[in-house]
């Protein structure tokens, strides 16, 4: 992966930029190099990068402040959550300020009349459910990451998990956002009320993986927790009956909330590190359906036996701590993988569901081809693949066998007319694969995007597009004593 040189300039004016930022946020400046060793990734862990400074405001005023002091003294600014993104979203630049929200962490309100909740960006998903859990509610997206990533973090990521079958992504639940531009201006999109009018701009704030400005506020839509849920484990003994099996259960116009693989490696690396129970077989499916007691009953019916007529062997869970058990081992799949290798990197494309033999099959001979083992979990019903690349980053070439495995795996999701990313952004991971899903018009229209709100490519550079488009080009650039911001940036 090429990164660009920092710039030398920036780096010279360190002290100046960490005593303006004191003057902001006196209580939250970390500018130390053991200090800053805390922020020097996230959990693409295979690239590190101490921050500049980092900087951890309270509020959304000092988030204003700081952003538009850099963008006056044209400063990077890389947005950071919690740091559990997968594709190298929060990596930081050593010419650049590291905007840690983590500390914006207040519930502002929780509005059951308007079923929705406002918070700063630094809750955490869970804390979301955790704070209306007794009422009768939850926060719907549910990513296994949910006990430490922020609501922040999902918005920029557009974050899923395992209900999102039936509940949606994030972007599904999002009602609104406070959002401060690399200006410092502050823009308010949505509301508790649905339907804003005027461009969709809460649509394209969410997933944009902090290039277009700061998540200070989200309220989020919350759901009343069904009455009844039940959880299947159907085991099967080849991959294909698996697939198979998925295939029927949506052509039966079955939506379960939850429908989750994991294959025969990965079930035994999970067992050895949480004991879930799971049985030993070449995959198991583990499928939720929730709502009103009859309809529930209706459903599992219905799974049950189209998993039987695909040769799976199914048992029910007994009560709330085996459902609980069941999917705390799938919640538990990533970290379970250093039981097999120290390193992994976790893939993470989408691709049409009926595609899923080929797709696996061809993963399972790249795997043969570049002498690397892989697991495969993935979220079933929408076809969100989650192959698991294990590696050992101290013998010589894996990593990058590794990261081309992986790229030849997200190659052929678009060649079967999937995607390049289900849920985890496009990052560093897959910035340079965006040319084999996206053509140079496409590509060009979304830095435009980009440049309306934020001219001068502060904000998150070097992420998610491969070149950076000179905003000059549309009018829009910042350009200071004739020197254009990045200039050994290659541009078109
Ligand atoms: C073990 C594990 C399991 C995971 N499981 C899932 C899963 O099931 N589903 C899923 O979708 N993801 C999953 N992830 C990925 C990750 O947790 C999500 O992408 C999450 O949304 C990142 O949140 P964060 O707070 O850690 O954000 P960070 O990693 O800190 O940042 C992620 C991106 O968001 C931007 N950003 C952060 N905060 C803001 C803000 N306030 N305003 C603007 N931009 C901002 C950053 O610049 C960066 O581009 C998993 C990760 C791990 C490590």
């Amino acid at each position: 992966m090429d990164f660009s040189a920092p710039d030398s300039d920036i780096i010279a004016h360190g002290p100046d930029i960490v005593a303006a930022l004191r003057a902001i946020v006196p209580d939250g400046v970390v500018s130390d190099s053991a200090s800053l060793a805390a922020f020097d990734g996230d959990a693409l862990t295979a690239y590190r990068q101490k921050p500049l400074v980092t900087v951890l405001p309270r509020d959304a005023e000092q988030v204003a402040a700081i952003l538009a002091y850099a963008s006056e003294h044209g400063v990077p600014v890389v947005p950071r959550g919690a740091g559990t993104s997968l594709s190298g979203g929060a990596l930081p630049r050593a010419d650049g300020i590291l905007l840690g929200l983590a500390r914006m962490s207040r519930i502002l309100d929780i509005d059951l009349e308007n079923r929705c909740v406002v918070v700063e960006p630094g809750v955490t998903n869970l804390a979301i459910t955790r704070a209306v859990e007794g009422r009768g509610f939850y926060y719907g997206p549910d990513p296994s990451s949910q006990i430490a990533c922020t609501i922040g973090g999902n918005v920029a990521e557009n974050s899923g998990g395992l209900h999102c079958l039936k509940y949606g992504l994030t972007t599904n639940n999002l009602l609104g956002v406070e959002f401060v531009l690399m200006s410092g201006e502050r823009i308010r999109l949505g509301g508790r009320a649905p339907g804003a009018g005027g461009l969709d701009l809460l649509g394209v704030v969410c997933g944009s993986e902090g290039l277009l400005g700061v998540v200070v506020e989200a309220t989020v839509r919350i759901l009343p927790k069904p009455p009844a849920t039940r959880t299947l484990l159907a085991a099967f003994s080849s991959v294909p009956d698996a697939g198979q099996c998925v295939a029927d259960i949506i052509a039966a116009g079955i939506v379960p909330a939850a429908m989750e693989f994991m294959d025969r490696r990965c079930i035994a690396a999970v067992e050895a590190y949480s004991a879930p129970g799971y049985p030993a077989c070449e995959g198991v499916l583990i499928i939720d359906a929730d709502g009103i007691g009859a309809e529930v009953d209706h459903a599992i019916a219905r799974i049950g036996g189209i998993a039987r007529a695909n040769g799976a062997e199914v048992r029910e869970a007994r009560d709330e701590a085996e459902r609980g058990r069941l999917w705390a081992g799938r919640k538990a799949a990533f970290p379970a993988m250093g039981r097999l290798a120290p390193d992994m990197l976790c893939m993470d494309g989408t691709i049409p569901r009926h595609k899923l033999p080929l797709v696996l099959a061809r993963m399972a001979r790249m795997s043969e081809e570049y002498r690397l083992g892989f697991c495969n979990v993935f979220h079933a019903g929408d076809g969100n693949l989650h192959p698991l690349i294990i590696f050992d980053t101290m013998k010589p070439g894996e990593h990058d066998r590794a990261e081309a495995f992986g790229a030849d795996i997200l190659k052929l999701c678009v060649e079967v007319g999937g995607v390049l990313t289900g849920e985890h952004g496009v990052g560093v991971e897959k910035r340079d694969l965006m040319p084999t899903m996206f053509s140079e018009a496409d590509l060009a229209q979304q830095q435009r995007l980009k440049c309306a709100f934020d001219a001068g490519g502060l904000l998150n550079p070097g992420k998610v597009f491969p070149t950076l488009s000179a905003c000059v080009e549309g009018g829009h650039m910042h350009v200071k004593d004739g020197r254009v911001p990045f200039p050994n940036l290659p541009r078109f």
